[in-house]
């Protein structure tokens, strides 16, 4: 099924608003007779010398910054139409030293503002980190819906939405203290790396729990903790081998969002004479003949009316925004980003945005949400693109849909030429477009979309199929929270509904699927089957680093390999209701030189012959031995 993009957050209509915007509630920094400064901190020993302040209080353009710190000197002071703006553009010197300084800020002599400003040491080996790979499988939660580990938190003075765990579409809880609380259940499963939907405040009336409606870059939504609770769960998950992927937004901010109420210049945002929808058709950027209309409205016009669209263009809210990323890798020690919505702002500051992370941590990993339902269209945003008009991204992983679509029919429409298991053929026939097939971001299913156990009519066999197929062909695996328990639920009865409570997750919930004891049997069979080839494949070099070969299907089977080094893993996908026999010959290519194959899943070795049998509606995989 098609999915429409501008339903991707909340399928909810609001009331139009305009987009006159200016909020005559107060911004916090005015209230308070405070300076708002961000980046709040930032860190010595930076590839990139210069560092963007933007500073925020009553009438901060009409004074003068002075400051004394070694290393750091004043580049330029830019004043903009807000006259409670002043952008700080410093140098800070390769051999700056972590410290404290104070920026001082004067008018007519008199100090008015003085700000303490913070330069950390960076972790050990912070430049060198590394991102996510194929051989990670990456879980993605929704932090609401995934275990409430702070019930004290569900509600927060200042905060407009309150809790209310019967309203789908309303916030549950769920929190920081939670996911730190079950980090365990990863390790039993067997993922290595999380994917948690945004944590960042999302301070709105009403469907603030999914997060994509941003009101303050720099803080985490004291619903879900603090940021010092977001780095301590970080710290926590590197302790137990899980990385963590921060979720992040470029293309729009939450129409609450602290600047949005008082914009430093009216083009930090599109702005229409009347409420603007995006076209939500990427394909007007990469096509020869789109017209500039089509283009500036897929570009600037709005993905929502409670989520005013960025202008990029604008090179302070860009450098904002490029900082803001890094700031978030230093400071929670991230192992990769997610970024929401790729084609959606101006692919020259996504370029740039690229740049400047491999500028900083060359081995690091970003994946892009390309929905896109073409290979030519997502393998134009993916880093190298080797097809298009020489644009190139710098996105290393992109999220693969044709692949989603495809995997969403092979498994239960009836086999064909072109049905079937061949639309996974067909898809993979196509990798020649993309630069870098092997770290596409590969998934069943996400936040936005049907529950795979939905699309397959809740037959476990089909599901068993597709999550071996997910976890041995190319790519980087994504599994969204909850496939592992069957929960099913279907985008068009509303998001609520794919975006269900993890259930154990609430204190008194009358089960607790976080245990053994607390899933069912079909649950647990489930769990079983992912655990038995999550653990398996980590260690399988064949699987993360290897190449792949298959073979038409035919006959309702699916045959590919996949080798590294003398490493050979051999997958027949048999959709059949009866079992099947094939004869070996075909795949002479993979599989001279070996005698037997170890069959992952039942853990017994048979000897290969020159005719072998499949189970029924299974796929088989051996590890081949000579
Ligand atoms: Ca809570």
């Amino acid at each position: 099924m098609q999915i429409s993009t501008f339903s991707k957050y909340c399928r909810q209509s609001f009331v139009l608003l305009t987009i006159f915007l200016f909020n005559p509630v107060l911004s916090i920094a005015q209230q308070q007779g405070e300076l708002r400064v961000e980046p709040p901190c930032w860190w010595a020993g930076m590839q990139h010398e210069q560092l963007q302040l933007l500073v925020y209080g009553k009438d901060i353009a009409a004074t003068t910054v002075d400051f004394r710190y070694p290393g750091v000197t004043l580049k330029e002071a830019i004043r903009v139409e807000n006259p409670d703006y002043l952008f700080l553009t410093l140098s800070l010197g390769k051999k700056v030293k972590p410290g404290v300084f104070d920026l001082i800020f004067t008018s007519g002599g008199k100090k008015v503002f003085s700000y303490p400003y913070e330069i950390r040491q960076r972790r050990d080996g912070s430049a060198a980190r590394t991102g996510f790979t194929p051989a990670d499988v990456i879980y993605l939660l929704m932090p609401d819906r995934f275990a409430n580990g702070d019930p004290s938190n569900d509600n927060m003075p200042g905060m407009l939405e309150q809790a209310d765990r019967s309203n789908l579409s309303g916030r549950h809880g769920g929190d920081i203290a939670g996911i730190r609380k079950n980090l365990g259940y990863f390790n039993d499963l067997g993922i290595t790396s999380l994917w948690i939907n945004p944590l960042l405040e999302n301070n709105n009336k009403a469907f603030t729990y999914h997060g994509y409606a941003i009101t303050d870059f720099y803080r985490v939504d004291p619903r879900y903790g603090t940021n010092a609770d977001y780095a301590a769960l970080v710290n926590e998950a590197h302790g137990k081998g899980l990385k963590v992927i921060m979720d992040m937004v470029f293309n729009h901010c939450g129409i609450n969002h602290w600047f949005i109420n008082d914009l430093p210049e009216k083009n930090w945002i599109h702005q229409f004479p009347e409420y603007t929808r995006s076209n939500f058709r990427a394909e007007s950027l990469t096509d020869p003949y789109a017209s500039e209309a089509d283009r500036n409205r897929m570009l600037q016009g709005w993905f929502d009316t409670n989520m005013p669209d960025l202008d990029q263009r604008n090179p302070l809210l860009k450098e904002y925004l490029i900082q803001n990323s890094i700031w978030w890798v230093e400071f929670a020690d991230l192992d990769g980003i997610r970024l929401d919505t790729q084609p959606y702002p101006y692919k020259e500051m996504m370029t740039a945005w690229t740049d400047r992370i491999f500028k900083e941590y060359p081995a690091f990993n970003l994946v892009g949400e390309a929905w896109l339902q073409k290979e030519s269209m997502t393998a134009y945003y993916q880093k190298d693109a080797i097809v298009g008009d020489g644009y190139n991204s710098g996105m290393p992983s992109v999220t693969d849909f044709p692949l989603y679509t495809a995997m969403n029919r092979a498994f239960t429409e009836n086999e064909g030429w072109s049905e079937g298991m061949a639309r996974l053929y067909y898809v993979l026939a196509q990798d020649f477009l993309y630069a870098n097939p092997g770290n596409n971001l590969i998934f069943l299913d996400n936040h936005d979309l049907n529950r795979y156990f939905n699309s397959v009519g809740k037959d476990l066999p089909a599901l068993k199929m597709a999550l071996a197929f997910l976890l041995t062909t190319r790519g980087i695996p994504q599994i969204y929270y909850g496939t592992e328990l069957l929960m099913d639920g279907r985008e068009s009865d509303g998001h609520g509904e794919i975006r269900k409570d993890f259930p154990g997750g609430w204190p008194g919930d009358a089960v607790n699927a976080f245990t053994r004891h607390g899933r069912s049997d079909l649950q647990n069979e489930a769990f079983d089957y992912m655990r038995k080839l999550l653990k398996w494949r980590k260690e399988c070099a064949a699987i993360t680093n290897g190449s792949l070969k298959h073979f038409i299907p035919e006959n309702g089977l699916y045959t590919y390999f996949r080798k590294a080094g003398d490493q050979t893993v051999m997958v027949v996908i048999n959709r059949n209701n009866e079992e099947k026999t094939m004869k070996m010959s075909r795949f002479a290519e993979c599989t001279t030189g070996y005698s037997a194959g170890f069959d992952v899943i039942f853990g017994r070795t048979v000897s290969l012959g020159q005719e072998m049998s499949f189970p029924a509606r299974s796929a088989t995989i051996y590890e081949l031995k000579k």
